[in-house]
């Protein structure tokens, strides 16, 4: 369920497409397009749909994904629903740090922490940090110790399940790089629990992403659980199991997904006896569906086939087509009622800026504002300057109220920071 929503009017029977109460033009006029727009009260009401549903297990910590969407406003939103923060650089750190998250609510993933990263994560404070590997935590020790610090830790496990989302990510399966050998992972684990300066407290997994059914996650957690018990028969201590994230959303109207409940209620099964504190780290089913992507139609180029809708989003402000084929529902802001078959594609000089091919869409035409649904998770993220294309800015709305959460950064600004050295004057 989101705020996004048609509204009726006399000069619009069609409706015109409001986040909460703020009509899209409205925002397209002031600050332009394309830009992203999240609904705080979607936003809210994911957060709390997931954190309810995990109410029934005894004793609970969310970690909110931050790469999924780091704006700052909207981790100050999850800070405030009691979320902490699954961070995977320093620089995520720093924003979880600065929308008020407390450093001990924090888990530091990410299979190549450097020494700088894991040095300034252990000065703030970091509740725990999830090794990828021995080595990794072989110097988290050795870092540790020279500042006289213990390092809260668990240990990454790759379960080696395919978790049956897209090959790109998917993270749980033998060929991935994340985690350490599921049959390696007891004695890595004792080997890392006597250095003095590591507090080895559990096991940490994440299969995938975008995750459509529950089952690859009920064989990894089941795995993870027995890994737990030879690790305790041998003397070892868990008292955390981190579960990771990945239940998927639909992008496509009508599609149906796992629901919270039915997650919350796997695991209360599979983890009935397992005494430990559970953490959690979703992303996309948090944010997914608390944006949309606002754009213009340049202009409706004739085609071979079908024509060409181009608008002025690119596979620059918007990825996920581009690098997972991935789908994102398209709809005209006001629509006519009429539909037509199309590509729409963006303005970048490469053929796989392309958003969809031969779609049933609303009639648009030159000028005509329209979404990409379901954007809020990986959209702004992992938007970069392509094309010497300014960064896409961020809007948050909240009842009649929105506030833009991040700038356009012009292509001149990001043209000042370059320099050309006195060599080639
Ligand atoms: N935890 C880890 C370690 C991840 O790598 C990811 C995403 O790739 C997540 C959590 C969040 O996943 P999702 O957004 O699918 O919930």
């Amino acid at each position: 369920m989101n705020h996004f929503e048609f509204r009726a009017s006399v000069l619009h029977p069609k409706g015109v497409l409001h986040a909460e109460d703020v009509p899209l033009p409205a925002i397209a006029d002031a600050v332009g397009t394309p830009v992203y727009v999240y609904s705080r009260a979607t936003l809210t009401r994911h957060a709390r749909v997931f954190r309810d549903a995990l109410a029934i297990l005894p004793r609970v910590h969310l970690a909110f994904a931050v790469k999924s969407n780091p704006n700052l406003a909207v981790l100050k939103v999850l800070a405030a629903e009691g979320y902490g923060a699954d961070v995977v650089s320093v620089g995520e750190l720093d924003r979880a740090l600065a929308a008020g998250i407390a450093p001990a609510d924090v888990v530091f993933s990410g299979v190549g922490k450097t020494a700088r990263e894991l040095r300034r994560a252990l000065e703030v404070g970091t509740g725990q940090f999830n090794l990828e590997s021995e080595e990794e935590g072989r110097e988290l020790a050795e870092i540790a110790q020279a500042m006289g610090l213990v390092a809260t830790c668990t240990l990454r496990i790759n379960p080696d399940v395919d978790a049956g989302t897209h090959e790109k990510i998917s993270t749980g399966k033998a060929e991935n790089k994340f985690g350490v050998p599921y049959d390696r992972a007891a004695g890595i684990y004792a080997r890392l629990a006597v250095l003095s300066a590591l507090n080895m407290r559990g096991i940490a997994l994440h299969i995938g992403s975008q995750l459509a059914s529950l089952d690859p996650l009920e064989a990894a957690f089941t795995k993870a659980g027995a890994l737990m018990r030879e690790i305790r028969g041998a003397g070892g201590t868990v008292t955390h199991m981190d579960l990771g994230g990945g239940v998927g959303v639909p992008y496509k109207a009508g599609e149906v997904f796992p629901q919270p409940a039915e997650y919350a209620a796997m695991i209360a099964r599979v983890t009935a006896d397992w005494d430990v504190t559970l953490m959690f780290e979703p992303g996309r089913l948090i944010t997914g569906n608390t944006g949309v992507l606002l754009t213009e139609v340049v202009r409706v180029k004739e085609g071979a086939v079908h024509p060409w809708v181009v608008v002025d989003a690119a596979m620059n402000d918007l990825a996920r087509p581009a690098m997972y084929d991935a789908w994102h529902d398209f709809s005209a802001v006001a629509p006519t009622g009429e539909h037509m078959t199309a590509n729409i594609v963006g303005p970048i000089c490469e053929s796989s800026d392309t958003f969809a091919k031969a779609r049933d869409i609303d009639v648009v035409t030159r000028g005509d504002l329209a979404v990409f649904h379901t954007a809020g998770a990986y959209g702004a993220t992992m938007a970069n300057t392509y094309n010497s294309r300014p960064m896409v800015p961020e809007v948050m709305v909240d009842g009649d109220k929105w506030a833009v959460v991040a700038d356009r950064i012009e292509p001149s600004t990001i043209l000042s920071a370059e320099r050309v050295p006195s060599w080639l004057e």
